[in-house]
């Protein structure tokens, strides 16, 4: 199976105080580091994990992708196309084939329109439907999601959140894309509601056969959807591969911290036990030289502070960034 998504060597960096403050006072603040290099492939069909902690970079990577943020250096092909060289034309009917589901449903709605307006918008900007159509349209995707006709002249603050998330799940999906990026899409939700919101997204990836980007803080909900995993820290990637083998034989030891933290996921790796993650994550303004776990990391060495580790290569697609693993530490 090819890859439909592949990230290459994608940077996002970007100013603390953007916006009419910045440009009035002059004052950019500092720089933020938050996506640093990162290469990634997502093969077609299958949901790829995307799991650190919040402020590691994880949403940031996810709009790069989409360029919903300008990516600042490197190269995003998606379906054999060069996203970030297509001009912005040819970037809005790339868009349809690639979408986001948000976090937070009700942010991301216009609290204005109804659900009927918000559900049609797309459709009528890329000329998809006219007419009675656009309803049709409209109705049957309201009615995959578990919503009815009878939704349309709702607005947003009428729905629960669940609700709510079904209408972004249909929002995004009646554009008919190939991949989708689901942003941290059950978080805001109450646990009962998490494991529907979760089924129907398996449901309309094997009917619909996308491919999805997962991001999540919480390994256990990573662990259940994912084919892969990858693994991020401060704007990089890890540690990455197929979701058994991250969870059973975690090999970094920020993985293995993060699988400490959720004793109940099931076959967690027996190294996890020994590892606990202490502190905060370092600033993406200012990451720490070398590895940047090692201010955190309890086998860290004089090396760690000075040299950043390469990707190793354990066999089976499954690589991670440390210098424990090269035996040379
Ligand atoms: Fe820890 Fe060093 Fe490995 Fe980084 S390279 S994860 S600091 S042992």
């Amino acid at each position: 199976m090819g890859d439909l998504v592949s990230v290459s060597g994608l940077v996002k960096h970007y100013d603390s105080r953007r916006g009419l403050l910045g440009r009035i006072t002059g004052n950019h603040g500092a720089r933020v580091q938050a996506v640093n290099g990162v290469d990634l492939g997502i093969a077609r069909g299958s949901t790829t994990g995307l799991i650190g902690e919040s402020g590691c970079g994880k949403s940031t990577l996810g709009r790069a992708i989409l360029r919903l943020h300008e990516p600042t250096a490197g190269t995003v092909r998606f379906d054999d196309t060069d996203v970030t060289g297509l001009d912005a034309e040819a970037m809005r009917d790339m868009r349809r084939r690639m979408q986001i589901i948000f976090q937070d449903p009700y942010a991301s709605l216009n609290p204005r329109r109804t659900v009927g307006e918000i559900m049609s918008k797309p459709l009528r900007l890329h000329g998809l439907a006219r007419g009675g159509e656009i309803r049709d349209r409209t109705v049957e995707i309201l009615e995959r999601v578990g919503l009815n006709a009878g939704h349309l002249n709702r607005y947003p603050h009428q729905f629960s959140g669940g609700q709510r998330q079904r209408i972004g799940i249909a929002r995004a999906l009646i554009m008919k894309p190939e991949f989708v990026v689901c942003d941290e899409p059950v978080s805001a939700l109450d646990v009962s509601i998490q494991a529907q919101i979760i089924e129907l997204l398996e449901e309309l990836k094997r009917e619909f056969g996308l491919t999805y980007l997962f991001i999540s803080h919480d390994i256990s909900v990573i662990g259940y959807v994912s084919d892969r995993i990858a693994v991020m820290y401060l704007g990089r990637i890890v540690e990455e591969g197929q979701t058994a083998e991250v969870l059973n034989a975690p090999a970094h030891p920020y993985t293995q911290a993060l699988l400490a933290s959720v004793p109940q996921v099931e076959n967690a790796g027996k190294r996890a036990a020994s590892v606990k993650l202490k502190g905060d994550l370092p600033s993406p303004t200012n990451p720490p030289t070398g590895c940047s776990f090692h201010t955190r990391c309890p086998a860290a060495t004089g090396r760690c502070s000075v040299d950043a580790p390469g990707a190793v290569d354990l066999g089976k697609g499954h690589r991670a960034a440390c210098h424990l693993l090269t035996g040379a530490s």
